[in-house]
């Protein structure tokens, strides 16, 4: 693509090339500053005009999630659910109950709800879009208009908006709306699952996203992030071409992760709850490599009870039951704050109580939690493999294998600290495997917030002195024949992935969307070339040097990541 037209960048979530015209989303209904007052006698009868359209709202969602497979109507289910809920219609109708009217009222309580909800941050906070979505539909209900949201357009077109409600996602049709880009949202959004699910390329949280007029030609690539506005003609209609031919290829894939010449590397799934891991059942995922069982509670107060847990858990395990499932226990703190394990305040959170070091200051919760495995895993016959997140030292290691293996489980550690990749040898003395969180090791090694943009570069994981580490926790693997995993975004990276093979990394685990780009560029090359490219690597300076060393060896098909 030439560089001259205007580019925009964003959070990829699904690969892939769109270009087309821009159409957004039709217009929501004006929300007003404050309410209109109502008269005593009037406000019983308002109460039931705004209880009549929420039920109206909820009950077409739910027909609407009858009809949609999948995550997606799970996620149309989940929203009815929202627009029903008792504590967000209570506060509407004692709102109408003090004199203002329904659509005032609506407002606030969703204000009240949506505030909570960013509090409360992470996925929680990602749902205050699903709740504004519903605030909309109600006060359209209400002013008697058509409901808010898409109208299918009649040409294949792009997408853009602010971001999007569930209920708008949920009925894309891929063949029309051929990429998705939002300025907000996260990679978990709905927005971001559904994209996912149906395989429309996306981006999220795209700066600049809202100037771009509607009818302008852009083209969107999910797989970098990029989004090119009015390209050339010819160059974007290449690009789309070339990812269509990519795409057909990739998909043919359908497992067991291998090489060309028949070297095993399983590919595996990154998952968060069974919703998820159902998703990653329909890819050809062996098993699961990353279960972030941390990312089930982020809303949670008090600790979940040993039966709640072992429900979600059991979920996952039977969704994947006689497969691989790699179950890592509590990652809280640091992005990820849990309310009953972690201090509220901490100047430093990224190198502050987080992961397996929870075990001291907040005593009991990894027993619990192990305990409700040990339960889920003999509910469902499942055999899971057990791995402690941000380990460092040798004796974190070991206790945690103690506890572990008194529970009839298989213990194994994240590799996502420096300080235990260079021990990863002593410390898989202990354990039965590793997994390596490049995400986390990155961050750690170049000294990065992985959260910052401007650093992007430092946490790159191709970074040689990252790679030089996940090569040593490899090395210490083979040598011991015990297996090492990578379950970071770096083996989410086709030509990386290979690169990893190369160092002797026994399974690559990555988000679903990316399991066959992955499997089918291992198929494409051979043991040796991901071997010579390894070596090639680790003698390189920097990122730039590193991928130009593995193209070199494994060549091939034009890089989406690069
Ligand atoms: C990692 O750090 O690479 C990892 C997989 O864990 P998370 O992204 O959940 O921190
Ligand atoms: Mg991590």
């Amino acid at each position: 693509m030439e560089q001259s037209a205007l580019a925009l960048h964003g959070t990829p979530v699904v690969p892939g090339i769109g270009y087309g015209p821009v159409i957004r989303p039709v217009a929501r209904p004006v929300i007003p500053a404050e309410g209109t007052s109502i008269p005593d006698t009037a406000r019983e009868a308002e109460v039931g005009r705004f209880e009549d359209a929420a039920k109206a709202v909820a009950e077409r969602l739910r027909d609407r999630a009858s009809r949609t497979a999948g995550a997606a109507g799970e996620v149309l289910q989940a929203t009815a659910v929202l627009a029903e809920d008792r504590a967000w219609r209570g506060a509407a109708a004692t709102k109408i109950r003090s004199g203002t009217d329904a659509v005032g009222a609506t407002v606030a309580a969703t204000d009240r709800f949506a505030a909570l909800f960013e509090k409360m941050g992470g996925l929680q906070a990602e749902r205050v879009t699903d709740l504004r979505d519903i605030r909309d539909r109600v006060i359209a209900e209400l002013q008697g208009e058509p409901e808010p949201g898409l109208e299918m357009p009649g040409e294949p077109s792009v997408l853009l908006a602010a971001d999007l409600a569930p209920a708008d996602t949920a009925g894309l049709d891929p063949s029309l709306i051929v990429a998705l880009a939002t300025s907000l949202g996260g990679p978990t959004s709905h927005t971001a699952i559904i994209a996912r699910q149906l395989g429309i390329p996306c981006v999220v949280a795209v700066a600049g996203l809202d100037d771009v007029p509607t009818g302008t030609a852009v083209l969107v690539d999910g797989a970098s992030g990029r989004i090119v506005i009015a390209p050339d003609g010819t160059q974007a209609a290449a690009e789309v071409e070339r990812d269509r031919v990519e795409r057909e290829r990739v998909a043919g894939w359908v497992g067991p992760g291998a090489t060309l010449d028949g070297h095993p590397v399983e590919i595996l799934a990154n998952v968060q709850d069974g919703a998820g891991a159902r998703a990653a059942r329909q890819t050809p995922a062996q098993g699961i490599g990353l279960f972030r069982t941390e990312l089930c509670f982020l809303d949670r107060d008090t600790e979940p009870t040993v039966v709640e847990q072992a429900d979600i858990y059991a979920e996952v395990f039977e969704t994947f039951a006689g497969r691989k499932v790699v179950l890592r226990t509590l990652d809280a703190g640091s992005d990820k704050p849990l309310r009953f394990a972690n201090h509220p305040e901490e100047a430093n959170p990224a190198l502050g109580v987080r992961g397996i070091r929870i075990t001291a200051s907040a005593p009991g919760v990894l027993d619990r939690q192990l305990d409700a495995v040990a339960e889920a895993a003999s509910r469902t016959g499942a055999h899971p493999w057990v791995m402690a997140p941000m380990v460092a030292t040798v004796s974190e290691a070991a206790e945690f294998a103690v506890k572990v293996r008194e529970r009839g489980l298989s213990p194994g550690a994240m590799i996502e600290v420096p300080s235990a990749a260079l021990l990863a040898d002593r410390i898989l003395e202990h354990l039965d495997f590793l997994s390596i969180g490049t995400n986390d090791l990155a961050q750690y090694t170049m000294a990065a917030d992985r959260m910052s943009p401007q650093l992007a570069a430092l946490t790159d994981p191709w970074q040689p002195a990252v790679l030089d580490l996940v090569a040593c926790a490899a090395r210490a693997g083979a040598e011991v024949g015990k297996p090492v995993g990578v379950c970071g975004e770096a083996a989410a990276d086709p030509l990386l992935a290979c690169v990893l093979a190369g160092m002797r990394v026994t399974s690559l685990s990555c988000a679903a969307s990316a399991i066959t780009f992955v499997g089918a560029r291992l198929a494409s090359v051979s043991i040796d070339q991901c071997r010579s490219a390894a070596e090639a690597v680790l003698q390189t300076a920097d990122p730039a040097a590193a991928r130009a060393a593995a193209l070199r060896y494994l060549g091939g098909p034009v890089e989406r990541n690069s």
